[in-house]
């Protein structure tokens, strides 16, 4: 559509509705490709799905990219075979603004590895819109973090990550070869925050060091020449789970060899140090941020949407803007708060929850029928240490009454939840077949990534 043309009523009225959903992550793919499969299917509304990318990567696995545990070349799913596979339209572009007298959303200009553009600005009208853009690190204003402290929010960042990490191995060995006299340059790698991510992202890089050092850095030994340290500033690791999990972790890490520091404060992030708020400086090699989210700063200039002090979208129990019926938001850049519960957390589960309701809430409104508000059952939390096991922990209405379970049971349940998201956007055989596929590759090559 041309800039600026207008959108009768008229022509609103002589067209089926359409569905904007900006954000192909763990929620929006999944509300996508359930909304065609069922309203898109019948006729009752064109499904658009908008990104950045041109594929998705499920972001829980961020971790076991940047480790180089997990080829990303296996398990990105691109947005336009889905969207011909299920019948929705993918469009990509980064959305800039939304003008809500019009109902058009403008999406940026798409530009090439040079930075020479590849498609312009452009404005897709909608009917009814899906704000599912995901979040992004905080920093917390601490000097020097945004700066010098990589996030892990895509997989860029995680590929970024695992070359760097890569370089700074082989440039120990090559020193380690050259000067055989001499001690080896330690590498040290810094995780702040030690929630489920900052934990399984330190459990996964301590478990590619092994791989690495055996088969291509030959001159390292990876438990003596690969520090990695995992801050947090709580009082304890986990904070968000049960003490016995947090017990259970923090054991389990060091038997790793992670060293773990909690109730430290960091004040500021250098090139190649970070400071703690006591006057200590560590050194770093890299250091990674993993210690909070927030809604993207890009919400704030969409237009006159109400955020959170966290930057995300005030959303309603039916994840309607209370401004706009028209515009819904959910997922991690959503601030939903439910009684009894406060605002739900930014995990994958509440994203995948909130789509598999919104499918069924449009499906109701197309049809003229009620719809009721979002309830959000958990299902739990699992924490992954990669080979050395994971924890699982279930709350039954409190705190108190929480089932802890490991081993078999935690490692099975930990794999079972790619699959489901894998099972949601794929059905049983092409889920089936891609396991085998996993199962197959495994078995075929290194633990880790090489190169
Ligand atoms: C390393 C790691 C491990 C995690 N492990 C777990 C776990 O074990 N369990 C769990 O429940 N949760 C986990 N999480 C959290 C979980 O990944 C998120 O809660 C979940 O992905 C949120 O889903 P979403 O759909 O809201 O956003 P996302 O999955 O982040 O998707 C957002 C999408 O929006 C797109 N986008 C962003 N901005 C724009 C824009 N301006 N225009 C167009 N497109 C845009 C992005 O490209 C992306 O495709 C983990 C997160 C990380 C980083």
């Amino acid at each position: 559509m041309a800039k600026n043309q207008r959108i009768s009523a008229t022509d609103r009225a002589a067209r089926i509705p359409s569905i904007v959903i900006v954000g192909g992550g763990a929620g929006g793919l999944h509300l996508a490709t359930r909304l065609a499969d069922t309203v898109g299917r019948r006729g009752l509304a064109d499904i658009v799905l908008v990104d950045r990318y041109p594929t998705h990567f499920w972001k829980p696995l961020l971790h076991e990219a940047a480790s180089g545990h997990r080829d990303p070349a296996s398990h990105t799913i691109e947005y336009a075979a889905q969207a011909r596979l299920y019948g929705f339209r993918f469009v990509q572009g980064e959305l800039q603004r939304v003008d809500r007298t019009r109902r058009v959303v403008t999406l940026g200009a798409v530009l090439d590895g040079d930075g020479a553009p590849v498609l312009p600005e452009r404005e897709l009208p909608y009917d009814e819109l899906v704000l599912a853009v995901g979040s992004v690190t905080n920093f917390f204003n601490v000097p020097g973090a945004a700066e010098h402290a990589l996030p892990l929010e895509n997989l860029g960042q995680a590929e970024d990550f695992r070359r760097k990490f890569l370089a700074a191995c082989m440039k120990a060995d090559h020193q380690a070869q050259a000067n055989p006299t001499l001690p080896v340059q330690r590498i040290f790698i810094n995780v702040i925050g030690a929630g489920a991510t900052g934990v399984e992202l330190a459990a996964a890089l301590r478990q590619a060091v092994a791989p690495l050092t055996k088969y291509r850095f030959r001159s390292l030994i990876a438990e003596r020449d690969v520090c990695i340290r995992l801050i947090e500033g709580a009082p304890r690791i986990l904070p968000a789970l049960h003490e016995r999990v947090s017990d259970q972790a923090l054991a389990q890490l060091r038997r790793m060899n992670i060293e773990v520091s909690t109730g430290v404060r960091i004040s500021e992030v250098t090139h190649d140090a970070i400071m703690t708020a006591t006057g200590d400086r560590l050194s770093a090699d890299m250091t990674i941020w993993a210690a909070g989210v927030a809604g993207p700063a890009m919400l704030k200039q969409i237009g006159d949407i109400a955020l959170n002090r966290s930057n995300q979208v005030i959303v309603t129990d039916t994840l309607q803007t209370p401004d706009d019926p028209h515009i819904y938001a959910f997922g991690d850049c959503a601030a939903c708060r439910l009684e009894g519960r406060g605002i739900l957390p930014p995990r994958a589960q509440v994203a995948h929850q909130q789509a598999l309701y919104l499918g069924r809430a449009f499906a109701r409104r197309l049809s003229g029928k009620d719809v009721s508000a979002f309830k959000f059952h958990d299902a739990g939390t699992v924490v992954s240490f990669g080979q050395a096991g994971a924890v699982y922990q279930i709350d039954f209405g409190s705190r108190a009454r929480s089932l802890i379970v490991d081993g078999l049971v935690a490692i099975g349940l930990y794999k079972f939840l790619y699959r489901k998201h894998l099972f949601g956007l794929h059905g049983t055989k092409r889920t089936l077949l891609q396991s085998l596929g996993d199962w197959l590759q495994s078995h075929n090559r290194p633990t880790v990534k090489l190169h």
